[in-house]
């Protein structure tokens, strides 16, 4: 007999199918026995009433993957549960339960709805916590934001392109950078994928790159990864740079939304509400903004060259309460505070023709028009006191022809993190990396080194 998928179960009314999947919950009553179990496509409700049958049930435990073969029935009107796939439907275990692979006794119940560990506990039992249902449909939400952010990218006709994560100098500089050991030399983990995309804005005038990014933040926060995704984008032939804007705008907006439209019921079940998307979204220069807060709290940030957590918090507030939005673009922050390839606005080059994108009371976006004219790059790059002949292949591109060109990049992880509204951003992250874990607890690691030597 060949499987069927557990959402296809409903057309089959009356008829012997055979399925495959994990047990959720078992509930033995002495002469009836249910299981949930489920598979990649939904849950499914299994009843057990004859004797083999329920002598196979015994072994059964929360999450052994088992064969079903068996009578699909319609429930009672009584019994229908409008909330899954199936919930017109249930299976009699008429013919088979096949344990496919047993499952230990787990170390907490998986069966409810939430799944109420601590975050270090969480973590520590990642391969099967990853199982509960609620914290799967994070990742169903993080792969939908990433599909999308695709689509987003291919139809404003980027190219994706797939770079290198070890570099020979620091993207960014700074003191947030991983020096790793490269055959006697010193190398270093990319801090974002910014110079190889901009150098490919030469190839191919726009692309995108999912790709992984390396920050060695010193600090423990509930935002910061020390390994995480950005979503990229860098376009060239702009005219101005309100398409710049024009396009995260877009992105953000559009991928924000048809995820959440396409995924209501994982919104519901973490009580969050659809995002707040305007047709226009509200742009305001640093200064403007800060000028808002200042308003609304006293706080006096005249010489403040950046929002500190709070401040995005307060901008966001206002967004919401008075323009509707979820979002607001923050733009023109101080040039001595971006990195070197950030344009400075010809109006006012004290300040750069720079943005990031708040949601919700958190940036997910940040980028610029970059400085394109070679002799001005290595200029800018002298001011930075970053050194050009570390840059020299990133400083070819810039010989050659680049046009006007800017982009911008979305963390992943912040980005499910804020749609679903956790307290946390390593819950939005399969395998969080922190200062304190790479899967395990360093401090547990160190002990183990120590062990063995
Ligand atoms: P922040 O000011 O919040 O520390 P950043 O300005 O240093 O972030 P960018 O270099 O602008 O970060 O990176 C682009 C985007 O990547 C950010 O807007 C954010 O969504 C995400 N991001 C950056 N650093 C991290 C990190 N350490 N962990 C998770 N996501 C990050
Ligand atoms: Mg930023």
């Amino acid at each position: 007999m060949k499987r069927i998928l557990i959402a296809q179960t409903p057309e089959h009314i009356g008829e012997t199918v055979e399925v495959e999947g994990w047990i959720q919950t078992v509930r033995k009553h002495g002469k009836i026995a249910f299981f949930d179990m489920y598979d990649k496509t939904g849950l499914l409700q299994v009843v057990v009433v004859t004797p083999e049958r329920l002598q196979e049930c015994q072994a059964l435990e929360q999450r052994t993957a088992v064969k079903v073969v068996g009578l699909v029935k319609k429930r009672g009107e009584k019994y229908v549960n409008p909330n899954i796939v199936t919930g017109t439907i249930e299976l009699e275990a008429t013919e088979k339960i096949e344990i496919i692979a047993s499952s230990q006794i787990l170390p907490f119940d998986m069966g409810g709805k939430d799944l109420n560990l601590e975050l270090p506990t969480l973590l520590d039992y990642r391969p099967l916590t990853l199982k509960h249902e609620k914290v799967r449909d994070i990742f169903v939400i993080q792969a939908a934001l990433a599909k999308e952010f695709r689509k987003a990218a291919e139809e404003l006709g980027c190219t994706e392109i797939f770079v290198p994560t070890i570099a020979a100098g620091a993207t960014e500089g700074g003191a947030e950078v991983f020096k790793i050991e490269y055959f006697n030399h010193e190398a270093f983990l990319t801090q974002s994928p910014q110079l190889y995309k901009q150098v490919m804005v030469g190839v191919f005038e726009r692309v995108y790159t999912i790709a992984k990014a390396y920050r060695s933040e010193p600090s423990v926060t509930t935002r910061h990864l020390t390994e995480a995704t950005q979503m990229d984008i860098e376009i060239g032939f702009i005219e101005k740079f309100e398409d710049l804007l024009d396009a995260l705008e877009y992105v953000g907006t559009s991928m924000i939304k048809r995820v959440t439209d396409a995924h209501e019921h994982i919104l519901k079940e973490f009580t969050v509400e659809k995002p707040l998307i305007p047709t226009k979204i509200p742009r305001l220069t640093l200064r403007e903004a800060q000028e808002i807060i200042t308003k609304r709290t006293g706080k006096d940030l005249s010489n403040e060259p950046d929002l500190n957590p709070e401040d995005e918090k307060e901008i966001c507030f206002w967004a919401k309460e008075t323009q509707n939005s979820d979002f607001v673009t923050i733009t023109h922050f101080p040039t001595k505070k971006r990195a070197f390839y950030t344009m400075p606005d010809p109006q006012n080059p004290e300040y750069s023709l720079s943005y990031d994108l708040l949601f919700r009371g958190i940036e997910i976006l940040s980028g610029s028009q970059r400085v394109h004219n070679y002799e001005q790059l290595v200029d800018a790059m002298k001011k930075k006191n970053v050194n050009p002949e570390s840059f020299a292949m990133y400083l070819m591109a810039f010989k050659y022809g680049m046009p006007p060109e800017g982009g911008f990049s979305f963390g992943l992880e912040r980005l499910t993190m804020k749609v679903l509204e956790l307290a946390n951003i390593r819950e939005a992250s399969l395998f969080p990396r922190d200062m304190e874990r790479i899967d395990e607890r360093l401090s547990t690691l160190s002990h183990a080194d120590k062990k063995n030597s």
